[in-house]
C-alpha cells in the first residue's frame, strides 16, 4: 500500500506514528511531505522565540492518548532544553518532541521517506467509464515527477492569514506573524508598530516585540479589542446531559436533528451542576483590558469550570455540531460561536500578568473600534470608530487564518488547485467537505473518496473549533484505526 502524508505537523506525525503500530507497517510505503523547516514540527510548534508558550499546562499535551504525561516525561529525560518554569513550556519544545517521534520512525524504517518539499498538486486519475481512482501527488508542475498513491492524508494545517485591508505586499506590512523572531528583521528602532488583531497570535507578537523594540507604545488593535480569556483552574469533567445517547433520542423526534434550543438547554443543565453564573460569565468583559484580565485571574475557580465545560463541548463538537440542521448551525455561528471562541484557548495566567504589567507601564496599548487601515505616503493610517486617526510605520498582521475557500489566493495554491481539479469542494460553513464520521474527502466529481482523508483546520466547516492538539490526535488515531481495520 502506497501512502502519502501531506503536511508533517501534529496531524501528519500522529498519522505516521499510528500507522507504525500496525503489524502490516512494513508492507506500507509511506512518503511524508513538508517543507524542510516545518517537517515534523508544523507551524504552531516551529522553532521560534522561547517566549511563545503552549497555551495549556505541558502535562496536558501529548501525542499519545494512552499516556498524557509522555511529553513531560520526554522533556524531563532530554538535556538539550531546560526551562525554569516547566509548567507552561515554550511551544517549539513540543515541536522537538513531535520531531523526535518522526526521526525515530524514519531512522528505524526503510519504508518511510521524508520528502522535504511542499506539495503543489493533488489530482485524481480515473479512466472514463470506470469508478476506480488513483491519487497523484506532485511537488512541481512537471507531471513526470508526480507520484501515485493508494491512500492520501491531507494534513496541511491552517490556511494562510486574512488580509482584511488588502495590505499584502506594501512595505512595512508583515503579513504572517510567525516565526515572530523574523517580524523585526527590517524594522528600525524608531519605527512605530501596530499589531492588527487581539487574539492568541497577537499575544505571541506582543511578547516578542515588546522585548526587542524600543519605540513604545506598541498599539494592539481590532474591532472589539477583546483579548483572549485567562486559563482558570480547569477540573476534569464528564457530561451528564450532553451525551450521544440523549442526542440520538432527541433526533428521533426531530427529523434527524437536534434543535439548537434543546442543545442549549442541556448545556445550561451541565453548567447548573457546577452552579455557574453563566450570564455573568458570558458578559463579564467590560472593555477595559486590565480590569478584564484581573477579573479572570481573580475568578479562576469559577471560570475554570466554565472553560472545562466549553473545552469538552469543543472536543465533542463533531457530533454535537453535525446534529444541528443548517439553519441552527448558522444561528450557532452567529450567537454562540463567539462565546466559545472568547473562552477557548485561554492564555496562561503568567502571560496575563505580564500583559497587565506591559499595559500599566505604557509599553502596550490595546485599542478597540478599528474600522479601516490604508497606506499612504509611506505610513499606515488607522481609522477608528470614533473617527480618531493614528499612523504607524509597521503593521504586524495577527488577524488569524482564513477559513473559507472563496477567500483563498496563491498563498494556498495547493487547495486552490485541488478545488479547481474538483478533488475537493467548499463546505458552506468553511473548509472542505468531508464525511464527519470518517474524515473522508467528498469530491464534487468523484463522490466520497474512500482513501483520501483530511483533518485539521482545512475541515473547519465540519470540525468547528476542534483544532487543539488532543482533538487532532484523536481524529488522526481514529482515521488510521479505521483504515487498518479495512
Ligand atoms: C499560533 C498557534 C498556537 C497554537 N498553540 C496551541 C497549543 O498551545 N496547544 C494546542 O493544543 N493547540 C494549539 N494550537 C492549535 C494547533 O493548530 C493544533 O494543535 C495543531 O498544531 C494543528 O496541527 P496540524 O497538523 O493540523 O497543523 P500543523 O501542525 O501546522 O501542520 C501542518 C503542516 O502542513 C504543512 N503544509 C502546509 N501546506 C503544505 C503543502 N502544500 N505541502 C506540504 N506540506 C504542507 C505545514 O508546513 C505544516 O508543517 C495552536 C495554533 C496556532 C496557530
Amino acid at each position: 500500500m502506497k501512502i502519502a502524508i501531506i503536511g508533517m505537523g501534529t496531524a501528519g506525525v500522529t498519522v505516521l506514528k499510528e500507522l507504525a503500530k500496525s503489524d502490516k507497517f512494513q508492507e506500507m510505503h509511506i512518503d511524508a511531505y513538508d517543507n524542510p523547516i516545518n517537517m515534523g514540527q508544523g507551524v504552531p510548534f516551529q522553532n521560534d522565540s522561547d517566549q511563545l508558550l503552549i497555551n495549556l499546562p505541558a502535562a496536558q499535551m501529548s501525542l499519545n492518548l494512552e499516556n498524557r504525561h509522555e511529553f513531560v516525561d520526554w522533556y524531563q529525560q532530554q538535556s538539550t532544553f531546560k526551562f525554569s518554569n516547566p509548567e507552561y513550556l515554550p511551544r517549539f519544545i513540543f515541536g522537538h518532541y513531535m520531531k523526535a517521534y518522526l526521526d525515530e520512525i524514519n531512522n528505524r524504517n526503510r519504508n518511510v521517506t521524508l520528502i522535504k518539499e511542499a506539495v503543489s498538486e493533488v489530482f485524481i486519475e480515473s479512466k472514463i467509464g470506470q469508478t476506480d481512482v488513483t491519487y497523484h501527488v506532485c511537488t512541481s508542475y512537471d507531471m513526470e515527477r508526480c507520484k501515485s498513491y493508494d491512500v492520501v492524508f491531507l494534513t496541511i494545517g491552517t490556511l494562510s492569514y486574512h488580509d482584511p485591508y488588502q495590505l499584502k505586499g506594501t512595505p512595512g506590512y508583515i503579513h504572517t506573524p510567525y516565526p515572530t523572531y523574523n517580524t523585526l528583521n527590517n524594522v528600525k528602532d524608531t519605527d512605530q508598530i501596530a499589531i492588527m488583531g487581539t487574539g492568541l497570535a497577537s499575544l505571541d507578537v506582543i511578547r516578542y516585540v515588546t522585548d526587542h523594540h524600543n519605540n513604545f507604545p506598541i498599539v494592539v488593535t481590532s474591532r472589539k479589542g477583546h483579548l483572549p480569556s485567562v486559563r482558570g483552574e480547569m477540573p476534569d469533567i464528564t457530561f451528564k446531559y450532553i451525551t450521544p445517547e440523549r442526542f440520538n433520542k432527541i433526533k428521533e423526534k426531530n427529523f434527524g436533528n437536534v434543535p439548537l434550543d434543546d442543545a442549549i438547554a442541556l448545556f445550561l443543565k451541565e453548567c447548573a451542576l457546577f452552579e455557574l453564573p453563566v450570564e455573568n460569565l458570558v458578559n463579564r468583559k467590560k472593555g477595559n483590558p486590565i480590569e478584564d484580565l484581573k477579573y479572570d485571574l481573580e475568578h479562576s475557580e469559577t471560570l475554570g469550570k466554565f472553560q472545562s465545560i466549553l473545552e469538552l463541548i469543543k472536543e465533542n463538537l463533531n457530533w454535537i455540531w453535525n446534529s444541528f440542521n443548517r439553519n441552527d448551525q448558522k444561528v450557532f455561528l452567529q450567537k454562540y460561536q463567539p462565546i466559545l471562541k472568547a473562552n477557548s484557548n485561554p492564555m496562561p495566567p503568567r502571560t496575563a500578568k505580564l500583559l497587565i504589567e506591559y499595559i500599566e507601564q505604557g509599553l502596550v496599548q490595546i485599542r478597540d473600534g478599528l474600522e479601516n487601515v490604508n497606506y499612504e505616503n509611506n505610513k499606515y493610517h488607522f481609522v477608528f470608530e470614533n473617527q480618531t486617526l493614528d499612523t504607524f510605520d509597521i503593521v504586524i498582521n495577527a488577524t488569524g487564518s482564513k477559513t473559507q475557500l472563496k477567500d483563498l489566493d496563491s498563498d494556498d495554491q495547493l487547495v486552490v488547485n485541488m478545488e479547481n481539479r474538483q478533488v475537493v469542494q467548499a463546505h458552506p460553513l468553511g473548509g472542505i467537505q468531508i464525511i464527519a464520521e470518517t474524515n473522508q474527502v467528498i469530491s464534487p466529481r468523484y463522490g466520497t473518496l474512500d482513501n483520501m482523508f483530511a483533518l485539521g483546520q482545512l475541515t473547519n466547516g465540519i470540525n468547528q473549533s476542534r483544532n487543539g492538539v488532543t482533538m487532532i490526535v484523536k481524529q488522526a488515531t481514529d482515521i488510521v484505526n479505521r483504515l487498518l481495520e479495512k
